[in-house]
């Protein structure tokens, strides 16, 4: 059986790391990329994988990614968008460099590095973009403006390339989570704690998981365990989705 090769962007935290340790033991060769070095590094060795130091806001950073690793492993298979963070304010006070930072990175960075990794997945007729989008992908809340544009955009890159990648073995397709339990979940609670003056578990249960049918946070290996599904020979039919694992937010 050939090696797969993964790219999993963000890999050093969160979703990411789970989906980078996920795909490993999968048995696939994973690059991580990210701009944290200590972790993506250790991360990468552990799972005896491959780093690449990256600042996907930037085309070259993307550029970077994917021609180290068509240099070190001549193909690559798998292409999971992942990397990502929250920025919260109103809209008139939004900081305009942070949209056009959170676009950059959740919107043009998935693009361009489709882009690169196409032609080698065209070639090889077998591969797999996997787009971690949000349950905010799908619908709105207040305050998270550029997030959620990007999100919403994000659905659409992926319906185009699942279009395009079809008669190549190419899907595509976005994962929606709701709140998943990692670093960057963590800060929103800390913040809204001291913003609404309540404890973290009442954040988490008064606020964040509100609209929720199931009252937990979604754990990193869940989303991961999905991403997994969607990169097998099984899931050969499933492209152009917006898959959502959102606890049933959007079921009411
Ligand atoms: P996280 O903060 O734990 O990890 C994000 C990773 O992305 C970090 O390792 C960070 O260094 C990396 N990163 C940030 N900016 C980068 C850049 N410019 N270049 C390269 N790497 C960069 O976050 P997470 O919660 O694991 O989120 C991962 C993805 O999942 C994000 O796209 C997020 O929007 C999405 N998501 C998260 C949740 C949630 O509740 N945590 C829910 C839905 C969707």
């Amino acid at each position: 059986m050939t090696l797969k090769i993964a790219i999993v962007t963000g890999g050093a935290s969160g979703i990411g790391l789970a989906c980078a340790e996920r795909l490993a033991a999968d048995g696939m060769r994973v690059v991580i990329a990210d701009m944290n070095e200590n972790a993506g590094a250790a991360h990468a060795k552990r799972l005896a994988g491959d780093f690449v130091l990256a600042d996907l806001t930037q085309r070259k950073g993307c550029r970077h990614l994917v021609d180290e690793t068509l240099r070190k492993h001549g193909t690559v298979h798998v292409l999971v968008n992942n990397a990502g963070y929250q920025h919260v304010a109103p809209i008139e006070e939004f900081p305009e460099d942070q949209w056009e930072r959170m676009i950059a990175l959740m919107l043009t960075a998935p693009f361009l590095l489709t882009r690169y990794c196409w032609p080698a997945m065209q070639k090889q007729k077998w591969g797999r973009v996997v787009n971690i989008a949000s349950i905010h992908a799908l619908v709105a809340s207040p305050f998270k403006v550029a997030y959620i544009a990007a999100k919403h955009g994000l659905v659409g890159l992926t319906r185009t390339a699942a279009l395009e990648g079809g008669e190549s073995g190419i899907t595509a397709n976005a994962i929606c989570p709701a709140y998943v339990r990692t670093p960057l979940v963590d800060n929103q609670i800390a913040d809204q704690a001291k913003a609404n003056r309540m404890s973290p578990e009442e954040v988490i249960g008064k606020i964040m998981l509100a609209p929720a049918a199931v009252k937990r946070l979604i754990e990193p290996a869940e989303v991961a365990g999905f991403v997994s599904y969607l990169c097998s020979d099984a899931a050969g039919t499933i492209t152009g989705s917006a898959l959502t694992m959102d606890l049933g937010w959007t079921a009411r």
